[in-house]
Order: C-alpha cells, then structure tokens, then sequence
C-alpha cells in the first residue's frame, strides 16, 4: 500500500508477510465453495489462488503518524514467536520500519486491534533471552476487557480451541511489566487524530481504529473482515471469532456508517492496494480499492 496522506495524517502500512490461507469453506462458518466462487469472479485476482480457491491474506501493520504522535496499529507476528510452529522472514518489516525513517525509540503510541497472535508479535522482542518490549517509549493501548481475558485465559490454562498457547504472556504480560501498558476501556481518544471504535465478537474486546484529519476519515479494521467475501456476505464470521453473531452483528453496523462517512478503510489482511472504501448493495457491500 502507498502511504496515505489525511489532512495532516500519514498512514502507512509496513507488510510483514502475505500467504494464502483456507479456503472459504474452511475460514467462513455458513460458507459454501459455490458462493464463494460467484464472488470471486468479480474481485481482483490477486484476492484468491484461482485453482486451490484459498484466499490471500496479507500480514501488516499501519503506521500512523500525526502532528502529535507516531502511532503503530497491530505488530503482525514479530520474531523469534512460537518458532518451531510458525517460520517467517522478519527483515520485509524491519526494512520496511526503518525505510519510513524511524527507530523503535520514536513510536509514542502502540495500538493492538485484538490480542491474537498475528496482532501483537512486534508488542516484543528477545534481549538476551528475556521478553522486553520492541518500542521503549510507547504506551501500549490494551482494551482492558480484552486484555483481562487473555490474561485469565492464561493464569486458568483455559485457553480458547484454536489458539496458541503463551501468546499473553510473551506479547502482552511483559509490556506490563515494564510499566507499559495501559487499559482502556470503550472509544478511547488517543490523541486528537486517532481513537478507538469498540467493534466486539472475533474478540471480547476487539476495536478498530478511528482516524480523522481535515474532515476526512479513516478506519483501521484489524480482523473485523478478514476477506473481501465478508463484505458480499456480512454475515461470514470465522471458527477463531469469540462469538461470531456478535462478530457478524459489528461488521455490519461499521460498513453500514463506512457507506455514509465514506471513511476510508484499512482491513489489515487484504493484500495491497489494502486500502479502499465500500459501498451499499442491499444488505451487502462492495469494496473499492483506493487508487493512490
Ligand atoms: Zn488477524
């Protein structure tokens, strides 16, 4: 994605890694391949491998920064995380981070969407085999109810399906620790740029990410759409979502106002151009990638 520019707001994405993930049958509870495949056939290509049917999803973060402050959203998967598991190469980000002129030291402000894995892995890094958070002069913003169920999940080992284990304790507990952290609660003002919109369901306390300059807006997404499909089919949540009525429910109400505002909208997973705006098309939606 190219940077942004809102007002006095520059947006700019920092990719991690792309890959294809499921297929909609696999990902989307109620889905079906046929339907899938009917929507397909009117998106970009690069949305979809067109002979498995998986989907493309891009791992970024945004980088927001305002006259005020410098603002990181999400911190894809970081390094050193769950190694035997997962393996990927952390340079595309680092270079990216650095390329944008910055030094971990300058990020004022780290925002974490939801506390799953691909959200937080950047919250630390590894100093001489102890967790320390990667931006030493950032508050980080926790949703608390979100962050309080993580953290209980964690202390009861009553982990939810489907998740890593340790996710809490090594991107979230040591940012505490460190004196860190801070949690929020509902539409939290970050500064007079950027605060939070709670959009509750594929976490318990999932939020998006308002930013507005010059009477323009912008809208952060995290995981409220993983996938171009959920906005032909709204009511597609996935088997990761905490509760995926409510996840479906939020989905819809911020597309809905997105029509209205015309807020421009930056769903971390869809590969680049990323960035776009929707239309209304009776109960569903269309996504229009923003030429830059
Ligand atoms: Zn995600």
């Amino acid at each position: 994605m190219q940077d942004i520019r809102l007002g006095d707001v520059t947006i700019s994405a920092i990719l991690e890694h792309q890959k294809l993930g499921l297929t909609p049958e696999q990902l989307f509870l109620g889905s079906d391949a046929e339907t899938a495949r009917r929507h397909y056939a009117e998106m970009e290509p690069f949305l979809y491998d067109a002979e498995t049917g998986r989907i493309v999803l891009a791992f970024q973060s945004f980088l927001i920064r305002t006259p005020k402050n410098i603002i990181m959203v999400d911190t894809c998967n970081g390094a050193d995380k769950l190694k035997d598991k997962i393996v990927w190469d952390t340079r595309p980000w680092l270079d990216r981070f650095h390329q944008l002129g910055l030094t971990f030291a300058d990020v004022d402000f780290v925002l974490c969407t939801h506390l799953h894995i691909d959200h937080t892995g950047w919250n630390t890094r590894l100093e001489q085999g102890r967790w320390v958070p990667t931006f030493p002069n950032a508050t980080y913003l926790f949703q608390k109810r979100e962050y309080v169920y993580w953290q209980r999940a964690a202390e009861t080992g009553a982990k939810p399906p489907r998740h890593q284990d340790d996710i809490w304790q090594i991107n979230c507990l040591p940012v505490a620790e460190a004196g860190q952290a801070e949690l929020v609660e509902g539409a939290h003002e970050v500064d007079a740029y950027v605060s939070l919109l709670p959009t509750p369901g594929h976490s318990p306390g999932h939020y998006c990410v308002h930013i507005h300059s010059g009477g323009l807006e912008a809208i952060a997404l995290g995981d409220l759409a993983h996938h171009m499909l959920q906005c032909r089919e709204p009511g597609w949540s996935t088997p990761f979502c905490w509760d995926p009525e409510m996840a479906a429910r939020s989905r819809m109400k911020l597309l809905s106002e997105a029509v209205q505002s015309r807020a421009l909208l930056l769903p971390t997973h869809f590969p680049a151009p990323t960035a776009g705006r929707v239309t209304a098309d009776g109960e569903r939606f269309r996504y229009h990638f923003h030429e830059a």
